[in-house]
């Protein structure tokens, strides 16, 4: 997994000659002290770098170049100190491939009352510089975040840290091969999709892998290693004991290196699988997705690769944060006067990164797919706000839909259900929630994460240039309606 704090993200400084060498050696100090500020947060992971002050086309396109030279360099910050004409920005903003921040914000706090004169004026005067940079980038249609606050404000500071790692998110899916081992579940819509258009937008490949290569990989697994695993399933888990389990855990713990070895062989960070092309593998991959996903690995279920690789983008943002993100379907509802309900799990493939108290390592039949029993992980979930995330593609366009949860513990215990779950009472309700994601066209495949909020998925919209709608407390059906709508016309009209 990429460690995000190896990352940097440039601070960039507009300006120009007018004011004097005078004033251009302040707003460089304070640029530089701005930036040292921001790579000294705990909630930033990038390393912040000052990079100087731009004061003419020539620079700020030279400042474009070199950022997109940079590998390490997966987003910029721009602030404007003085006023900045933004004709200036120009070819840099046609040139600059990196995801953008515009910080409006201001060196100094508070106005000095009894001492502010003209040359304090002309120093601190991003509130109109800003918006000259905010005209040039809107005409241009360029996509960038808007952080308006003081540089030491806690929000602020929240607000460049979640794009620091929506940017990372962003920068791992341009080098991300998802490997779709055996196709799609035959019939299904949502998870297919025109995987050369995802290439174009989002930068990650998705290729089709046989069965076999993946058996060839689990049969190279030697029994001693098998043996390794077997006790660190023992040793992390509680087991539930059987006649059969041990047999069963030594072919989990088998297909679970198999697809290491294949995953880490073609370089691959998500995959897909699915249940009707298992070719000679004993079992579904329960337990070996569950653990791969902890450790990183994007996954979806019956070929769905988009969620595969929103789920690999997702758990590199999440990166130290506490909740845990995971592959998630709304399974069952609870209706009930008042407030109904959703009970969201899979067939087996739910991360325990979301998991609280004991993850029991378990071995039931399945019910479809005619394999042997596979071992699973089964958990419950916490308490607490979340996200459900569904990435459509509509035929030539994609949108990102977010539908804002609240996880809430189970009335009771659930004895006999044999897989990890999770409840939730979606907001504003289920009753609109589900009616407007029905019809925004959502999939019953999600990314559901207690770490990350619809903020990301906003960053990560707008990096993408996608349509984003979200469900949240305010929204209402009749409203909901005409924004699909009213979206459709701007996409048609400006993104086709
Ligand atoms: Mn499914």
């Amino acid at each position: 997994m990429i460690d995000i704090s190896t990352y940097e993200i440039w601070l960039v400084t507009g300006s120009q000659h007018l004011y004097g060498p005078e004033t251009l050696k302040n707003v460089a100090r304070h640029a530089e002290e701005i930036a040292k500020s921001l790579d000294g947060q705990n909630s930033i992971l990038p390393q912040v770098k000052y990079k100087g002050v731009v004061k003419s086309p020539e620079e700020t396109f030279e400042m474009a170049q070199n950022a997109n030279r940079e590998n390490k360099c997966i987003g910029l910050i721009f602030w404007m100190h003085t006023f900045s004409p933004a004709k200036m920005w120009i070819r840099a903003l046609k040139t600059l491939q990196k995801p953008i921040l515009h910080f409006h914000t201001q060196y100094n706090a508070e106005i000095p009352w009894s001492s502010i004169d003209m040359d304090f004026m002309n120093e601190n005067q991003s509130a109109h510089g800003g918006r000259e940079f905010g005209f040039m980038a809107t005409s241009m249609n360029v996509g960038r975040k808007v952080v308006v606050g003081h540089w030491q404000n806690a929000q602020s500071i929240e607000r460049i840290a979640v794009w620091s790692r929506v940017a990372a998110g962003w920068h791992a899916l341009q080098n991300t091969k998802v490997a779709r081992i055996g196709d799609n579940m035959r019939e299904v819509a949502v998870t297919e999709g025109n995987k050369v258009e995802a290439q174009m937008k989002f930068g990650f490949s998705v290729n089709g892998y046989s069965i076999n290569d993946l058996e060839q990989h689990v049969d190279g697994v030697s029994d001693a290693a098998v043996d390794t695993l077997v006790k660190e399933y023992k040793d992390s888990y509680k087991v539930v004991q059987g006649d059969s389990v041990l047999s069963a855990l030594q072919d989990a713990a088998k297909i679970e290196l198999g697809m290491r070895s294949f995953l880490t062989d073609g370089g691959f960070t998500a995959y897909t699988d699915t249940f009707e092309n298992l070719g000679g593998l004993k079992q579904l991959p329960g337990i070996a997705t569950q653990r791969l996903m902890a450790d990183g690995y994007g996954f979806g279920a019956e070929g769905d690769w988009k969620t595969a690789a929103m789920l690999h983008s997702a758990k590199v943002m999440e990166q130290g944060l506490s909740g845990g993100t995971s592959f998630m379907e709304d399974y069952t509802y609870d209706f009930r006067d008042g407030r109904s309900r959703v009970l969201g799990s899979h067939m087996l493939e739910i991360c325990p990164s979301i998991a609280s108290g004991d993850v029991r390592c378990e071995v039931h039949p399945l019910g479809i797919g005619g394999k042997e029993d596979p071992v699973r992980l089964v958990f419950d979930v916490d308490a607490g706000p979340a996200i459900n995330a569904s990435l459509i593609d509509l035929g030539g366009r994609y949108r990102l839909i977010v539908n804002e949860v609240d996880a809430v513990a189970p009335d009771q215990e659930l004895p006999k259900l044999p897989v990890a779950r999770v409840l939730w009472d979606p907001k504003p309700n289920l009753e609109i929630a589900a009616q407007t994601w029905i019809l925004a066209g959502g999939a019953h495949h999600t990314v559901f994460s207690k770490a990350i909020g619809t903020e990301y998925m906003e960053d990560f919209a707008e990096m993408a240039g996608i349509e984003l709608v979200v469900i949240d407390e305010q929204t209402r059906t009749r409203d909901f309606k005409e924004k699909l709508r009213w979206n459709q016309v701007y996409y048609h009209l400006f993104e086709s």
